[in-house]
């Protein structure tokens, strides 16, 4: 009895829809499997990759502007600047302070 519904619940989950996210992962799994060699882009990179896209272009901007140093950008202390509150890798734990 307890066999038959563990297996009801993995035909479930096989058949249920993936997610966007499930998808790329999936993608991306399926991309390393094959041998493929996957770099890793910096936000630089990133954004020359696609120009138009404004998230992409903050980003780099934000990385540039710090010196290439991620944590710099989370602990950005320009609040004047207009990319403060949109800019990337921000903490999530900032409203709790
Ligand atoms: S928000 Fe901070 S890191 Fe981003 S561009 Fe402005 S000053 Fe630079």
């Amino acid at each position: 009895m307890k066999v038959s519904k563990k297996k009801e619940k993995k035909e479930k989950k096989e058949k249920r829809e993936l997610t966007p996210i499930e998808k790329a992962h999936e993608t991306m799994r399926k991309r390393r499997e094959s041998g493929e060699v996957i770099k890793k882009l910096n936000p630089i990179e990133r954004a020359k990759k696609k120009p138009t896209s404004l998230r992409l272009a903050i980003n780099a901007k934000c990385y540039d502007c710090m010196c290439f140093q991620k944590k710099e950008i989370t602990l950005c202390p320009s609040k004047d600047c207009p990319l403060y509150f949109v800019r990337p890798y921000q903490k999530s734990t900032e409203d709790d302070e």
